[in-house]
This record gives structure tokens, sequence and C-alpha cells, in this order.
């Protein structure tokens, strides 16, 4: 008996901090936040594959966590749907679509905009930040050299009435273990990637753009146009490790095969 209350009390005081405790995040829904294709892949493999086309998926990922909803990227513009043959971005290099709205799977899911008490962004790439103002109230959680890196003209690539959290490094959202922010610097200054650890799942790492589809992660290929290419290179076999020590998986945001098979609304991951 005495065994058994003192294992309830280290249970209550460690609990958050358990893989597969009930406390941490508990659904995962992968969101379609967009299309993009491209007439030349090299553009993310430089020497590889050129002139030959791709096809990219452009997601955003609705993590439930019992202290309240986190929005992780918001995708392509919401209003980008309302042209269904899309548009051209990157001086023409890219064609960008949106199918639905992130609006309307929000929607579906009874999962209202006031409700996302926090968010996260990968990076500031228009095929990330494009609905960011849809969640005006929500704490957004920014790595500082992003947040500095400047915009177009020298303009802030944020709404500086929207909430911000300002990191230099990693940050447990919830404390818990189950949502942790990876600095991950490279693509951009303030690049990052999420930890997502699920009750069945296990841990899950979201790549933002640290790699944009699989083969690039095989062979640790560096985009010419990214930040800085050591730091994108050290990121890389950041992830790595943390994916063999939590015996993780990796989702690359922009893998269409890999996000084609995955479960989609109202299926979600637990
Ligand atoms: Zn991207």
């Amino acid at each position: 008996m005495r065994l058994a209350v003192f294992a309830a009390a280290v249970g209550i005081a460690t609990l958050g901090a358990v893989p597969g405790s009930a406390a941490g995040a508990d659904k995962l829904y992968v969101l379609d936040c967009g299309h993009i294709s491209a007439a030349d892949q090299s553009r993310w493999s430089p020497g590889i594959n050129v002139g030959v086309p791709i096809e990219l998926s452009d997601n955003c990922y609705l993590i439930h966590h019992p202290q309240g909803w986190f929005l992780w990227d918001t995708g392509l513009p919401d209003a980008i749907a309302a042209t269904p043959e899309g548009s051209t971005a990157a001086n023409g290099a890219l064609r960008v679509k949106r199918t639905k709205t992130l609006a309307g799977q929000l929607d579906e899911l009874g999962v209202k905009p006031a409700d996302i008490k926090a968010m996260a962004i990968s990076h500031t790439h228009p095929d990330h930040i494009g609905n960011v103002e849809l969640f005006p109230q929500a704490m957004l959680y920014v790595q500082k050299a992003e947040y500095e890196w400047p915009g177009a003209d020298g303009a802030s690539r944020f709404n500086a009435n929207h909430p911000v959290t300002l990191l230099e490094g990693d940050r447990d959202v919830f404390d818990d273990g189950s949502v942790v922010i990876i600095s991950t610097p490279g693509h951009t200054p303030g690049h990052q990637c999420l930890l997502v650890r699920l009750p069945k799942t296990g841990v899950i790492v979201l790549s933002g753009d640290a790699v944009h589809f699989k083969a690039n992660w095989d062979n640790r290929r560096v985009p010419p146009f990214n930040s800085d290419k050591d730091q994108s290179a050290a990121s890389m076999a950041h992830i790595a490790d943390i994916l063999a020590k939590e015996n993780g998986q990796l989702w690359i945001n922009h893998d269409k095969p890999q996000t084609d098979a995955q479960k989609k609304p109202p299926e979600f991951y637990d």
C-alpha cells in the first residue's frame, strides 16, 4: 500500500514528462494548406534532377493539448483558394494553389480561429505564414533571429500587434515534453522544427523546410537559396540525432508522397 501511494505521488510529479501519458498532446491533424508545382526540382537540389518537375504538398498541423489547441505553420494565404487555377510565385518558378482553406478545415473540425491558444511557424516564407493573422489572439512562438530578419524593403515580417514570444533556442510549449519547438537555423536565420510526442504514435518531428523532400533528406542536400549552408547541414544532423534518440519519425512538410499517405481529417494521429 505504501509503495502504491509512493508510486502515485511520483506519477503525479512526473506525469507530464512520461511518454504516453494522457496529460500531453493527444491529437494531431494534418491539414491541407496548399499545393506547389515547380518545373525544375533542382531549385532545391543543386545539380540534381535539373529540369525535372516536382509537386509539393504544403501542410499545416493542428495539435490538441488539454491546455488548448496549437497550430504549427499556416500555409499559403486562404485567399489563393478563390482562384482555382492558382497563381505564380518566386518569379514564375513556382505555381501555388489552394483547394481548401485553413479556416474551412478548422470549421469542419468544429474549431474556431479563436480556439487556437498558441501557434508557431517554421519560418517566414509565404507558404508558411499565409494565415497568421487569422488568429490575432494566438500566442505566436518565433525565434528572435527570424522576427528580426528584415523583410522586403527592410519591413518587419510580422504584425507588430500580434502577441509573440521570442525564442533563442528550443521551447517546451506546455512544459510536459509533448510539444517542443526545436531551433534549426539555416533555411532561414530563425528556422525551427516541432517535436510532437503522442501517446500511441510516439515522437514525430515536423520538418518545416529544414528539408523539402525525402531524396534531399537521404542525401542531406541543401538548397542554394538557404540563408546559411553550414547551419542547414548542422540542423539536419541535429534532427537526425533527435530521431535516433527518440525513435521518432520525420514528417517532411513538402514531401507530397509522404503527405498523400498520411491520415486526413476527420482522422487524426493520437
Ligand atoms: Zn516551404
